[in-house]
């Protein structure tokens, strides 16, 4: 299957699968300056030609000091292809930056989401789309299980508190060598971000340990991804999820035998 076609195979059934978007909805991309988010734009202004409903797409980006490049090549490409597309210096995170360059993403986080609504609120749209990847959804999952104590990954559908604006994360099917792969190939401008360039974090460990581990297994990434979408409730600890009384009565059934 060419590089185009299963791309749009993989957004247009995570669409699909959980109701991403819907007739007369406005569409804000947030473009990140990555391969990613540029890939998913890309399939999502094809998907809007041959979409049975109309919806529409119009870009942004939240400058928040951490661009490595001038961000201007991504404005003169949106541009050449008559892209919508809003730059938004965000000046409290350019603060946050200067005050106090060592924060975390949890706060760096906090501050994009709260201009990203600011974003949406003047742009009029009422669905915000992320560039989150298959591999941010394995990651997450993994990182999570590991180091918070809960079983869970990414939401691929969710809002935002006030449920003003329903946030997608369209490539939750997609890996990143297909988004690579499609970004090179449409010659999208990739402007760095200093922290994905990070080494000795929990999120750099991860990708190592897949890297390894897919040089054996390459479909690792897709097994996971189904294992996400087919839980098997009754293997796991939570007892919210399991017939405890059922359970109970099997072992009176057939008792333990503890003392001889
Ligand atoms: S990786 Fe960098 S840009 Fe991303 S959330 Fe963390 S601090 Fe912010």
């Amino acid at each position: 299957m060419d590089l185009e076609k299963t791309l749009l195979h993989k957004v247009g059934e995570a669409i699909h699968r959980f109701k991403m978007i819907r007739d007369g909805d406005r569409v804000a991309v947030a473009l990140s300056g990555g391969k990613d988010s540029a890939t998913m734009l890309e399939a999502l202004l094809l998907l809007q030609k041959r979409a049975p409903i109309d919806f529409s797409v119009v870009s942004f980006t939240v400058e928040q000091g951490k661009f490595l490049r001038p961000i201007e090549p991504i404005g003169e490409y949106l541009k050449q292809r008559g892209i919508p597309w809003t730059y938004f210096r965000d000046d409290p995170s350019m603060r946050l930056l200067e005050e106090q360059p060592d924060h975390g993403c949890d706060l760096c986080s906090r501050y994009r989401r709260r201009a990203v609504y600011e974003i949406a609120r003047d742009l009029g749209v009422n669905v915000i789309a992320f560039g989150h990847t298959a591999d941010d959804f394995c990651e997450a999952l993994l990182r999570n299980t590991m180091f918070t104590g809960r079983l869970s990954s990414l939401p691929p559908v969710t809002w935002s508190r006030n449920k003003d604006y329903r946030l997608i994360r369209p490539l939750c099917f997609v890996t990143e060598d297909i988004t690579t792969a499609y970004a090179e190939s449409m010659g999208v401008p990739v402007i760095p971000c200093g922290c994905s360039q990070r080494t000795g974090t929990v999120r750099r460990a991860l990708r190592d340990m897949f890297a390894e581990l897919e040089r054996e297994h390459p479909h690792l990434k897709e097994t996971m991804l189904s294992a996400m979408g087919n839980v098997d409730t009754s293997r796991l600890l939570d007892p919210r999820f399991l017939n405890v009384e059922a359970e109970t009565e099997a072992h009176e059934l057939f008792p333990i035998v503890t003392e001889m």
